[in-house]
Formats: structure tokens, sequence, C-alpha cells
């Protein structure tokens, strides 16, 4: 693979974007494709297979689930890091969908010992693949170039194609032939994934974009091996570690003193953040105040997005449970309702990106923190329809699908109004030497909401080891526990708007 390359990228366009956005679109909606698919079974798979015989099922699957996706964003800021410094995001992308797809074949062998390790495999792998298939996005443009948000608007619609389709898919293989099968499709999409992103580099619609820094960096010798053969080395060396940290909730869980507060990824994770926050305001100590100000912008928009995926997330774990036990389902099953989002957010796409033209050319397109706030607010407003869908049980203590539909609707409102505008302010707010770095730290967000998620999972977990656990024995500890949610949500939706103000000023010329 050379490391230079002077073809100018800016001569292949399509429909008006850069011909490269196309071929990242079809890597990401095929890398989504396994992730979302996966993510839909994973629950369901652990509360039937892997912690059937526990009462405390749920709360162990909740707490899997939360280690899982704390690490599978966290690692997001290493190989983002990496990426920026060593490796480019051409390599990092190859070797991340490697990683992946690796993981989703081996979940596909349905075993106690390897499962933990597949979910290391989709950790390492992401951390590796997701920050820099979206930054490639954002270096496509020029900077200040117009068309940028809408770049990331067409990638985000990718995103969800995938995550639309596969919980249908792999639900239906998972219900029909069997969870491996379900898995195995996943690790099918992955690979899919690469192809296009291969093809799309055949084809150099990249242009001199996604290199590593230099052939000196990529070949430097560090304990006596070059560092783009060593950090591959690396990666699949800190598996074990990772499925031993995934696995630790479970062994202090098994042993039969139950140690619920006793979460070494929890631990772990909350020292890393430390560090990465520390990391941050030393880079902010040796920028220009202009700089400062963004980074600052940066980390709380981030912030703000963390709440929001703290609860957006739940979806793979107690909506999917409640849906499994409380609702009346129609067309889909339980994991099948995981493409519900995906499939409002793909609605909703064209009209959104038609109401921000249309206020920008009225000049009152609102700016980013007022939209974050309202966000939050919708996210709110989701979870209390979903918990007044008791007042409408039926006589088995199951609610209405309309309720889960509009909730999945709201929140869906709530995404288009914080994830892609964050994604594409996460480029402009950045300086470019860090750019990966803070798409790393965006990605943190959603690490740091599966805190909160494994949290409140573990508060609306029912205990019992009744596959058909469910009627008015759940109802009421799921939508009391949604309305709690509903009031911090609305709570956090408030906070921001009446900070938006003071961080608009501080974005200065970023919208
Ligand atoms: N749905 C988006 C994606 O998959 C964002 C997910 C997240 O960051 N939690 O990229």
């Amino acid at each position: 693979m050379p490391e230079t390359d002077i073809s100018n990228i800016e001569e292949q366009q399509l429909f008006g974007h850069p011909k490269g956005l196309f071929y990242l679109f079809f890597a990401e909606l095929w890398e989504r494709f396994s992730f979302y698919g996966m993510r839909a079974l994973l629950t369901l798979y652990m509360v039937n297979v892997i912690f059937e015989a526990l009462a405390e099922r749920d709360i162990a699957a909740a707490a899997v689930y939360a280690s899982y996706g704390s690490l599978v964003y966290a690692s997001t800021v290493i190989g983002g890091r990496i990426s920026d410094s060593i490796l480019g995001k051409r390599r990092s992308i190859f070797l991340g969908g490697i990683l992946m797809a690796i993981g989703h074949f081996v979940l596909a062998i349905e075993h106690d010992l390897t499962f933990y390790a597949a979910l290391a495999f989709i950790v390492v792998g992401n951390g590796f693949f997701k920050p820099n298939i979206s930054t490639f996005v954002g270096e496509l443009y020029q900077d200040g170039d117009p068309r940028k948000d809408s770049g990331f608007s067409i990638f985000y619609m990718g995103i969800n194609i995938g995550a639309f389709a596969a919980p249908l898919l792999c639900a239906w293989l998972g219900n029909t032939y069997g969870w491996h099968y379900g898995f195995g499709l996943a690790g099918i999409g992955m690979l899919i994934g690469l192809i296009f992103f291969w093809d799309g580099i055949r084809k150099n619609v990249f242009g001199n974009k996604g290199y590593a820094p230099s052939k000196e960096v990529l070949d430097k010798k560090v304990i006596g091996v070059k560092q783009s053969i060593l950090i591959p080395i690396l990666a699949v060396a800190s598996v074990p570690v990772i499925a031993f940290l995934l696995s630790s909730y479970k062994q202090v869980f098994e042993e039969g003193e139950f140690m619920g507060g006793l979460n070494i990824v929890g631990i772990i994770f909350n020292i890393l953040a430390v560090l990465i926050f520390s990391y941050i305001a030393y880079i902010m100590y040796n920028s220009t105040v202009d700089e400062r100000k963004k980074i600052f912008v940066a980390v709380l928009i981030t912030v703000f997005m963390s709440m929001f995926w703290g609860f957006h997330e739940l979806s793979g774990s107690v909506i999917t449970l409640f849906a499994a036990r409380n609702v009346n389902l129609l067309v889909v099953d339980a994991a099948g309702t995981n493409a519900l989002n995906a499939m409002f957010v793909i609605l909703l796409s064209i009209p959104m990106s038609m109401l921000w033209t249309y206020l920008t050319k009225k000049k009152i397109n609102p700016r980013t923190p007022y939209k974050f706030a309202l966000g939050l607010i919708f996210a709110g407003i989701s979870f209390f329809v979903l918990s007044m869908s008791k007042d409408s049980a039926d006589a088995n203590g199951m609610v209405p699908f309309s309720f889960l539909l509009i909730m999945y609707f709201l929140i869906s409102v709530g995404e288009m109004l914080m994830s892609p505008i964050g994604l594409s302010k996460i480029t402009d707010l950045s300086p470019k030497r860090i750019v990966s770095f803070m798409m790393g730290i965006w990605f943190l967000s959603s690490a740091f909401a599966f805190q909160l998620v494994g949290f409140i999972g573990k508060k609306l977990a029912i205990e019992s080891t009744d596959k058909n656990v469910g009627g008015f024995e759940t109802l009421s500890v799921y939508t009391d526990g949604f309305l709690m949610i509903s009031k911090y949500a609305l709570g956090a939706g408030i906070i921001v708007l009446l900070l938006s103000p003071i961080i608009k000023r501080l974005m200065g010329n970023v919208h």
C-alpha cells in the first residue's frame, strides 16, 4: 500500500459529493449491520442461553451488556489516537474490520467460553474501525465546505440502513435456525463492509486521504518490530485481557455471593475517563485560546450526548426485554424491535435535513446547543409515553405495540437533533492534529452512556429463571422505571437549554 498519493480527489464527484463518501457509506452500512444485528440478539441470548440458569440473569446480562458497550466505544479513543499518530485511517479501518468479523464468527460458535473472547474481538475491532471511518468522512471535504453536514447526514443514513436491516434479518435467522446463524450473518455483513472499503481504495476514490502520517513512523521499530506490525499484534494480544474483564463480573457473581458493587470494568473505566480528561486538559493547555474554547465545547456536547445515549442505548437491553415480556408485538419479534429506531431515523433523515436547509435560508436555524437541549427533551417525552403504556395493558399485562412505536419515533427525532449534528461539529471544533482523537472522545460519550445503561438495567432487572416471565409480574417495574428516566432526561434537557447562550458564544464561528 503506497503511503503517498498525489492524485486529486476533487475531480471525483458523485451526486455533488466526493465519490469516496459513497464507498465509506457502504462500508459503514455493513459494519453497522454486523454491529446492530449482533446487538439485537445479545441481551436475549445472554438471558436465555448464557445466564439461563441464574435467577439474577437479567442483572448479569445488564452488567455484561454495559461492560461490552462501554469498552466497545471506549476503545475508539485508543483506535483514533493510534490512527492519528501511527497507522493512518486506511490501515486502522482494515485492522478493525477484520477483528470485528472474527468476533462475530467466534460468537457464532455459541459457547460460554468463547462468548467473552468474541465480544472482546468486537471491542478491539470497533476501536480501530468506527472513529476512523467517521473522521475519514470529514476529511473528504475541505475546511468550511458547506456540503460536509449533508455528507454526514448521508453517512448517517448508511449507518441506519444497516442498523434497520440487521435486527430483522439476524433475529429471523436466530429464531428460525438458531442463534449462531444470526451471529454468523453479522460476521458476513462485516466482511461485505470491508470489501466495499477495499474496492474504494482499489478505485482510488480517496485520493491522498487516510494514509499514515509517514512511512518512517510505520517502519519505526519498537522492541525490534515495525510499528505497522506491532500494533495488530498488540491488538490481538489485548483480546484475552478484555475477555477477562468482560467475564469478571460474571465470576464475581457466580461465586455464590452476589457482589453487585464490584464491577472491574466500571472501575477501570472511571480511571480511564480521568486519564483521558487529563489528557484533554493537557492538549487544551497547549492550544490557542480559540482552539481551547472549541475543544471545551466539543467535550461539553460530548457529555450531553452521553446522557442521551444512556437512555437511548437501553433499546438493546431493558427495552428489548420489555418488548419480549410486556408488549403485544406485531410483525417483528423482541429482537426485531431494535430495527425501529433506525427505521425512524431513515424516515426522518430527509425531512429533517430539508428543515435545516429551510431554517438556514430563513436565518433561523437554531445553533447546536439548542438542538441538543431539544434532543434530550424529546428523549424525556419518549420515555414518558412508554411509561403511560401501563394504563393500556390488557388482561395479561401486555401493552399495545403503538406505545413502543411512538416511543421510538420520539427518541429518533431526539437522536436526529443531536447525533449527526454533533458528529459533524466535532470535526469542526477540533484542531486538525487531534481530530481522530476527538472523534474517539465523541464515541466515548457512548462508552460513558453504557455505564448508565448498566445501572438502569440492574435497577429494572427481573429475578426469575422462567423463560416466559412477563405480564403483570414485570409491567410496573418497567413502566415506573421509564417514568423515572423521563424525568431525568427532561431535567437534563432543561439544564442544557439554560446553558445554551453561553455555549454558543464559546463556539465562535462554528454553527
Ligand atoms: N447509531 C449511531 C451509530 O451506530 C450512534 C451510536 C452511538 O454512538 N451510540 O453510529
